[in-house]
């Protein structure tokens, strides 16, 4: 019998993503999202690549009554793999009060159905912000967490934190995966990133001010000691990132796992400069963009890149996607959504 996995936050960028991989490698899927930050219809999307419907429930997982009465009905669940949260940096700035509700409270209910459940394996979305502003590259797993950089990255922390107690206490087992910056879309053309408003990040602002979207966008400091001047950041093709769901799950299905929490990143291992990034988009899609370098922008870290070996060794993952596929697979999902 397929093992069933809870996605939650399924209609996400990565969500989606890992929905896909999960079917196309012997999961059945139930996903919860309350379209906050993504939309109904890419549950379409991830149909029309894997061929297979997914169960979707619209549960505000803040929502505790409701969080309850899902797990009440859904008792045969083997793991559960945690996207849904808010995740861009400046709101949180703005708004702290609502990531920490939204990010901490979702967390809370989910582990409380978990618990009641005895659901035996979670996987939890963490993120590379958890490192701040790191000074000795690529980071490993083990680098100490400074003091958080944004209300975003402290709900990470705090994730972090809640799951290492919650394994003391529990007999659950966990994996917290810290992704680094995922971009692209599925090769297929179904699904991508779908930003509800305004985006932050390079890859979507590339895509939008190139179809016509934005008039210009700007590179944030060109003065860093880079190779380039511009900012390195470590860029992993999404669905790279969704199959290292798959394999985490199937580590902790398996029992490979050596701790109840373990902690992975996941990057290509690389830094690739802003500039770079750019170049590789112009070159694959052939459309030059209107790019100025404007000022360095406050909380920007000027090179963060993964020690993914960690990954590699355990999980068995080996990313497949370079950053040309990168850059392609995110213009023609681009391009398809302006058709
Ligand atoms: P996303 O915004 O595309 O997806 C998150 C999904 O969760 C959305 O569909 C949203 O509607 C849903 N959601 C949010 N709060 C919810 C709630 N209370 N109840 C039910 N559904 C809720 O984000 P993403 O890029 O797919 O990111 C997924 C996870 O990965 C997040 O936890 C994010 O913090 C983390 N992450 C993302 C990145 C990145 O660059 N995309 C990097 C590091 C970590």
């Amino acid at each position: 019998m397929k093992k069933k996995i809870l996605v939650t936050g399924g209609t996400g960028y990565i969500g989606s993503h890992t929905i896909v991989d999960l079917q196309q490698h012997g999961f059945e899927v139930i996903c919860i999202d309350n379209f906050s930050r993504s939309h109904p219809r890419i549950l379409n999307g991830i149909a029309a690549v894997s061929g297979m419907p997914v169960q979707h429930i619209n549960i505000d997982l803040c929502d505790a009554e409701a969080t309850r009465a899902f797990f009440k009905a859904n008792t045969d669940i083997d793991g559960v793999i945690h996207f849904a949260a808010y995740k861009s940096v400046p709101e949180s700035v703005a708004h702290p009060q609502r990531y920490y509700h939204n990010n901490i409270e979702s967390l809370l209910n989910l582990l409380d159905g978990i618990a009641a459940n005895g659901i035996p394996n979670l996987v939890f979305s963490s993120s590379c912000s958890v490192y701040g502003n790191i000074a000795s590259l690529p980071v490993t797993e083990d680098t100490p967490l400074p003091k958080p950089e944004s209300p975003y990255a402290a709900t990470k922390q705090m994730g972090e934190q809640i799951l290492r107690d919650f394994c003391v206490a529990n007999p659950q087992q966990v994996i917290a995966l810290r992704y680094f910056n995922p971009v692209g879309a599925h090769p297929a053309g179904h699904i991508g990133e779908l930003p509800i408003e305004k985006p932050n990040n390079l890859v979507p602002i590339v895509t939008q001010t190139a179809i016509g979207l934005q008039e210009k966008m700007y590179v944030w400091g060109g003065d860093y000691a880079t190779r380039d001047g511009s900012c390195i950041r470590d860029y992993i093709h999404v669905c790279d990132v969704a199959h290292a769901h798959t394999l985490a799950l199937n580590y902790l299905l398996d029992k490979r796992n050596a701790a109840s929490y373990e902690i992975f990143n996941l990057g290509i291992g690389e830094g690739v400069s802003v500039l770079e990034a750019i170049h590789s988009f112009e070159k694959v899609s052939g459309v030059k963009l209107n790019y100025e370098i404007g000022p360095r922008r406050a909380g920007d870290v000027e090179a963060v890149y993964a020690d993914n070996s960690r990954a590699r060794q355990l999980l068995g993952w080996t990313p497949q996607y370079n950053l040309d596929d990168m850059m392609r697979t995110a213009w023609v999902w681009q391009v398809g959504l302006t058709k």
